[in-house]
Protein backbone atom coordinates (compact mmCIF):
# COMPACT_ATOMS: atom_id res chain seq x y z
CA UNK A 1 0.00 0.00 0.00
CA UNK A 2 1.27 3.32 -1.39
CA UNK A 3 1.47 6.34 1.53
CA UNK A 4 -0.79 8.67 -0.19
CA UNK A 5 0.36 12.56 -0.84
CA UNK A 6 -1.57 15.33 -0.37
CA UNK A 7 -0.45 17.66 -3.24
CA UNK A 8 1.94 16.07 -6.49
CA UNK A 9 3.27 19.17 -8.76
CA UNK A 10 4.35 16.91 -12.52
CA UNK A 11 6.44 18.36 -15.12
CA UNK A 12 8.39 16.70 -18.36
CA UNK A 13 11.85 17.43 -17.19
CA UNK A 14 13.69 16.79 -13.35
CA UNK A 15 14.67 21.01 -13.19
CA UNK A 16 11.19 22.64 -14.44
CA UNK A 17 9.20 21.95 -11.28
CA UNK A 18 12.44 23.56 -9.07
CA UNK A 19 12.49 26.87 -11.14
CA UNK A 20 8.40 26.84 -11.53
CA UNK A 21 7.73 26.22 -7.90
CA UNK A 22 10.38 24.93 -6.55
CA UNK A 23 9.79 27.67 -3.34
CA UNK A 24 5.90 26.31 -2.51
CA UNK A 25 6.57 22.96 -2.54
CA UNK A 26 9.43 23.70 0.07
CA UNK A 27 6.67 25.96 1.92
CA UNK A 28 4.09 23.26 1.10
CA UNK A 29 6.71 20.66 3.38
CA UNK A 30 7.04 23.61 6.21
CA UNK A 31 3.42 23.38 6.50
CA UNK A 32 2.88 19.65 7.32
CA UNK A 33 1.81 18.53 3.82
CA UNK A 34 3.05 15.38 2.17
CA UNK A 35 4.46 16.66 -1.42
CA UNK A 36 5.16 14.45 -4.42
CA UNK A 37 7.15 15.60 -7.51
CA UNK A 38 6.64 13.36 -10.68
CA UNK A 39 9.28 13.89 -13.39
CA UNK A 40 7.48 12.45 -16.92
CA UNK A 41 11.16 11.93 -18.37
CA UNK A 42 14.49 11.57 -17.26
CA UNK A 43 15.47 15.00 -19.07
CA UNK A 44 18.37 13.29 -21.08
CA UNK A 45 19.62 13.39 -23.29
CA UNK A 46 21.06 17.50 -23.01
CA UNK A 47 24.42 18.26 -23.97
CA UNK A 48 26.30 18.72 -20.84
CA UNK A 49 24.47 15.56 -18.86
CA UNK A 50 24.15 11.81 -18.41
CA UNK A 51 21.30 9.51 -17.06
CA UNK A 52 23.11 8.90 -14.17
CA UNK A 53 23.77 12.01 -13.60
CA UNK A 54 20.64 13.59 -13.52
CA UNK A 55 19.28 10.91 -11.52
CA UNK A 56 21.56 11.95 -8.87
CA UNK A 57 20.61 15.91 -9.10
CA UNK A 58 16.92 15.56 -9.04
CA UNK A 59 17.68 13.16 -5.49
CA UNK A 60 19.60 16.42 -4.20
CA UNK A 61 16.95 18.75 -5.59
CA UNK A 62 14.43 16.92 -3.58
CA UNK A 63 16.34 16.66 -0.38
CA UNK A 64 16.77 20.69 -0.99
CA UNK A 65 12.98 20.86 -0.80
CA UNK A 66 12.46 18.70 1.52
CA UNK A 67 9.90 16.78 -0.67
CA UNK A 68 9.33 13.08 0.73
CA UNK A 69 8.51 11.68 -2.80
CA UNK A 70 9.89 11.97 -6.31
CA UNK A 71 9.38 9.52 -8.78
CA UNK A 72 10.50 9.04 -12.78
CA UNK A 73 7.15 8.17 -14.96
CA UNK A 74 10.10 7.26 -17.40
CA UNK A 75 8.09 8.58 -20.73
CA UNK A 76 10.10 9.42 -23.66
CA UNK A 77 12.09 12.71 -23.46
CA UNK A 78 12.53 15.14 -26.36
CA UNK A 79 9.71 13.33 -28.14
CA UNK A 80 7.08 13.18 -25.41
CA UNK A 81 3.49 12.99 -27.45
CA UNK A 82 0.37 13.06 -25.68
CA UNK A 83 -1.46 9.77 -26.31
CA UNK A 84 -3.54 6.83 -24.44
CA UNK A 85 -0.52 5.18 -22.94
CA UNK A 86 1.18 7.89 -21.62
CA UNK A 87 -2.25 9.00 -19.79
CA UNK A 88 -2.05 4.90 -18.51
CA UNK A 89 1.00 5.09 -16.77
CA UNK A 90 0.77 8.81 -15.46
CA UNK A 91 -2.90 8.31 -14.18
CA UNK A 92 -1.76 4.86 -12.68
CA UNK A 93 0.45 6.63 -10.44
CA UNK A 94 -2.05 9.16 -9.68
CA UNK A 95 -4.47 6.12 -8.69
CA UNK A 96 -1.63 4.56 -6.40
CA UNK A 97 -0.90 8.49 -4.65
CA UNK A 98 -3.95 9.13 -4.63
CA UNK A 99 -3.42 13.20 -4.35
CA UNK A 100 -5.69 16.00 -3.11
CA UNK A 101 -4.68 18.58 -5.41
CA UNK A 102 -2.15 18.06 -8.71
CA UNK A 103 -0.20 21.07 -10.11
CA UNK A 104 0.26 20.79 -13.27
CA UNK A 105 3.54 22.47 -15.46
CA UNK A 106 1.05 24.53 -18.14
CA UNK A 107 1.43 26.14 -21.09
CA UNK A 108 3.39 26.05 -24.42
CA UNK A 109 6.46 27.19 -24.78
CA UNK A 110 7.55 27.83 -28.97
CA UNK A 111 11.16 28.72 -28.02
CA UNK A 112 11.90 26.08 -25.19
CA UNK A 113 11.27 22.38 -25.40
CA UNK A 114 7.92 21.22 -27.15
CA UNK A 115 7.71 18.66 -24.13
CA UNK A 116 6.28 21.02 -21.90
CA UNK A 117 3.01 21.68 -23.81
CA UNK A 118 2.83 17.43 -24.61
CA UNK A 119 3.18 17.10 -20.42
CA UNK A 120 0.57 19.95 -19.71
CA UNK A 121 -1.75 17.65 -22.05
CA UNK A 122 -0.95 14.18 -20.72
CA UNK A 123 -1.30 15.71 -17.07
CA UNK A 124 -4.82 17.14 -17.54
CA UNK A 125 -5.56 13.96 -19.35
CA UNK A 126 -4.39 11.80 -17.18
CA UNK A 127 -5.97 12.93 -14.18
CA UNK A 128 -9.53 12.63 -15.80
CA UNK A 129 -8.22 8.92 -17.07
CA UNK A 130 -7.80 8.52 -13.24
CA UNK A 131 -11.30 8.04 -12.17
CA UNK A 132 -12.66 5.80 -14.68
CA UNK A 133 -13.73 2.43 -14.14
CA UNK A 134 -14.01 -0.73 -16.15
CA UNK A 135 -10.06 -0.29 -17.22
CA UNK A 136 -8.03 -1.12 -14.12
CA UNK A 137 -6.15 -3.78 -16.24
CA UNK A 138 -4.95 -0.84 -17.90
CA UNK A 139 -3.69 0.75 -14.49
CA UNK A 140 -1.48 -1.86 -13.30
CA UNK A 141 -5.20 -2.84 -12.01
CA UNK A 142 -5.12 0.12 -9.21
CA UNK A 143 -8.34 1.66 -8.21
CA UNK A 144 -10.06 4.61 -9.79
CA UNK A 145 -9.14 7.67 -7.93
CA UNK A 146 -10.43 10.95 -8.73
CA UNK A 147 -8.30 14.31 -7.97
CA UNK A 148 -10.55 16.76 -6.53
CA UNK A 149 -8.30 19.38 -7.49
CA UNK A 150 -5.79 20.71 -10.11
CA UNK A 151 -4.07 24.03 -10.49
CA UNK A 152 -1.58 25.38 -12.84
CA UNK A 153 1.73 26.75 -12.61
CA UNK A 154 2.64 28.14 -16.03
CA UNK A 155 5.82 28.21 -17.76
CA UNK A 156 7.13 31.78 -17.57
CA UNK A 157 8.22 31.66 -21.56
CA UNK A 158 4.36 30.44 -22.12
CA UNK A 159 3.31 31.91 -25.40
CA UNK A 160 0.06 32.78 -24.01
CA UNK A 161 0.72 33.65 -20.17
CA UNK A 162 -1.80 36.65 -20.43
CA UNK A 163 -4.59 34.31 -21.03
CA UNK A 164 -4.32 32.69 -17.70
CA UNK A 165 -7.21 32.70 -15.57
CA UNK A 166 -7.75 33.01 -11.80
CA UNK A 167 -4.23 33.74 -11.03
CA UNK A 168 -3.28 33.71 -7.68
CA UNK A 169 0.10 34.15 -5.82
CA UNK A 170 2.32 32.33 -3.34
CA UNK A 171 4.85 33.37 -1.11
CA UNK A 172 7.82 32.04 -1.22
CA UNK A 173 10.04 35.14 0.58
CA UNK A 174 10.84 32.20 3.63
CA UNK A 175 11.60 29.23 0.95
CA UNK A 176 13.37 31.31 -2.05
CA UNK A 177 16.99 29.94 -1.05
CA UNK A 178 15.66 26.59 -0.41
CA UNK A 179 14.45 26.97 -3.99
CA UNK A 180 17.79 28.11 -5.81
CA UNK A 181 19.74 25.54 -4.11
CA UNK A 182 17.66 23.32 -5.82
CA UNK A 183 18.34 24.62 -9.06
CA UNK A 184 21.95 24.61 -8.10
CA UNK A 185 21.28 20.76 -7.77
CA UNK A 186 21.50 20.43 -11.41
CA UNK A 187 25.11 21.02 -12.31
CA UNK A 188 25.00 19.40 -16.06
CA UNK A 189 23.18 21.92 -16.48
CA UNK A 190 23.50 25.35 -14.72
CA UNK A 191 27.38 25.80 -14.01
CA UNK A 192 28.56 28.38 -12.40
CA UNK A 193 28.08 31.10 -14.89
CA UNK A 194 25.22 29.37 -15.95
CA UNK A 195 23.33 29.43 -12.27
CA UNK A 196 24.52 33.21 -11.69
CA UNK A 197 21.87 33.87 -14.20
CA UNK A 198 19.46 31.55 -13.26
CA UNK A 199 19.98 32.64 -9.85
CA UNK A 200 19.20 36.54 -11.37
CA UNK A 201 16.28 35.59 -13.60
CA UNK A 202 14.30 33.77 -10.69
CA UNK A 203 14.56 36.46 -8.11
CA UNK A 204 13.69 38.90 -10.86
CA UNK A 205 10.57 36.42 -12.21
CA UNK A 206 9.57 35.93 -8.46
CA UNK A 207 10.11 39.37 -6.92
CA UNK A 208 7.81 40.69 -9.77
CA UNK A 209 4.94 38.46 -9.05
CA UNK A 210 5.84 38.57 -5.28
CA UNK A 211 6.09 42.63 -5.44
CA UNK A 212 2.51 42.45 -6.99
CA UNK A 213 0.95 40.83 -3.66
CA UNK A 214 2.95 42.48 -1.07
CA UNK A 215 5.26 39.74 -0.55
CA UNK A 216 9.53 40.10 -1.62
CA UNK A 217 9.21 36.60 -3.77
CA UNK A 218 6.25 35.17 -4.95
CA UNK A 219 4.95 32.00 -7.61
CA UNK A 220 2.18 32.39 -9.54
CA UNK A 221 -0.25 29.73 -10.55
CA UNK A 222 -3.83 29.56 -11.83
CA UNK A 223 -7.18 27.67 -11.41
CA UNK A 224 -9.03 25.97 -14.35
CA UNK A 225 -11.81 27.82 -12.59
CA UNK A 226 -13.09 30.97 -11.08
CA UNK A 227 -11.80 31.15 -7.48
CA UNK A 228 -14.33 29.87 -5.32
CA UNK A 229 -15.04 31.95 -2.13
CA UNK A 230 -17.31 31.58 1.12
CA UNK A 231 -15.28 34.90 2.88
CA UNK A 232 -14.64 37.76 0.71
CA UNK A 233 -12.94 39.67 3.46
CA UNK A 234 -10.74 36.48 4.25
CA UNK A 235 -9.96 35.52 0.29
CA UNK A 236 -9.05 39.34 -0.32
CA UNK A 237 -6.04 39.12 2.75
CA UNK A 238 -4.61 36.29 1.15
CA UNK A 239 -4.92 35.00 4.67
CA UNK A 240 -2.51 37.62 5.78
CA UNK A 241 -3.26 40.99 7.72
CA UNK A 242 -5.84 43.41 7.36
CA UNK A 243 -7.36 45.90 4.55
CA UNK A 244 -4.91 48.23 4.61
CA UNK A 245 -2.97 48.71 1.43
CA UNK A 246 -0.07 46.28 1.15
CA UNK A 247 2.96 47.69 3.38
CA UNK A 248 6.92 47.46 2.03
CA UNK A 249 9.92 48.03 4.35
CA UNK A 250 10.81 52.25 3.16
CA UNK A 251 7.55 52.54 1.21
CA UNK A 252 4.31 53.90 1.55
CA UNK A 253 2.33 50.96 -1.03
CA UNK A 254 3.25 49.19 -3.99
CA UNK A 255 2.67 51.46 -7.45
CA UNK A 256 1.26 48.54 -8.98
CA UNK A 257 -1.40 48.25 -6.55
ZN1 LIG B 1 11.76 21.45 -19.27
Amino acid sequence: MTDRLDVVAVAPHPDDLEILCGGTLAKLVKQGYKVGIFDLCSGEPTPRGSLETRQKEAEVARQALGVQVRINIDLPNRVLMDGPEMRYRLATEFRRYQPSTVICAAGRTPAASPDHHQGHLIIEASRFYSQLTKWDERFDNTSPYRVPHLVYVPFPSDAEQRQWQSTFVVDVSDTIEQKLASIQAYESQFDAARFEKVRHYVRSYNGYHGGRCGFLFGELFALPHPVGADDLHKLVHGGKGSLAPVQLPGKDHLPMN
